[in-house]
Parts: structure tokens; sequence; C-alpha cells
């Protein structure tokens, strides 16, 4: 369950562009997931009420965005959202895909005050 030390990254990150700065608080991150990236939202939140707990951002709202995973086919070139139920090029039926998109996990939005 990597979502706990991303959770610390993400916190720490946050921490640092307060300090930076000089905000006194954060109201609410909102960060996107990739469907490709293996990060399970319902665990980024529960692990971000762990992390926050006892700190200065115990108040501090998460909210996660997922967006869809966009992949390569290595066979045949083509370019699909992936289908995490199935994952196979839609033209082909090729197994060899590329990420292209929606692999990782960005911070898109920081409210402070
Ligand atoms: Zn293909």
């Amino acid at each position: 369950m990597h979502e706990l030390g991303l959770c610390d990254a993400l916190l720490k990150k946050v921490d640092s562009l307060v300090k930076e700065n000089e905000l006194e608080g954060v109201n609410s991150v909102t960060i996107e997931v990739g469907t490709l990236s293996g990060v399970i939202p319902r665990f980024m939140l529960d692990c971000w009420d762990a992390v926050i707990d006892g700190t200065a951002y115990s108040e501090t709202k998460l909210i996660v965005n997922s967006i869809p995973g966009t992949a390569r086919c290595a066979d045949c070139g083509a370019e699909f959202t992936v289908d995490m139920e199935n994952m196979k090029c839609p033209d082909c039926d090729g197994e060899h895909l590329i990420p292209t998109g929606g692999n990782g996990m960005t911070i898109t939005e920081i409210e402070a005050y």
C-alpha cells in the first residue's frame, strides 16, 4: 500500500509551498490520479486522514479526481483510453500497451489562505 508514502510526500510538498509563500493554512488540496497509476483514490483519502492527524493541516481536505489512463498500442500504434476491465488494444486486441497518460499523480489545486 504505497498510498501512505504518497500522502506523506504530498503533505511535505504542501507544507513547503505554504512556508515558501508564507501562507497561513490550506483549506483543500486537489489532486488528479490516473487510473493507470495504481493509486486507489479511496485509499488516498484514508491515508490523508492518517498523515494530517495532529499536524497543522488536520483540517485540510483532500479532493481526488480520477482521470482515465491513455495508452498506445505497441503493435499497431493506435492510441486510446484504457478500459481497466479489458486492457487490450481496441483495434488489434494487442496486449502490449505503452502508457501515454493517466499513469501518475499531480497536484492540480491548493486552496490556501
Ligand atoms: Zn493495436
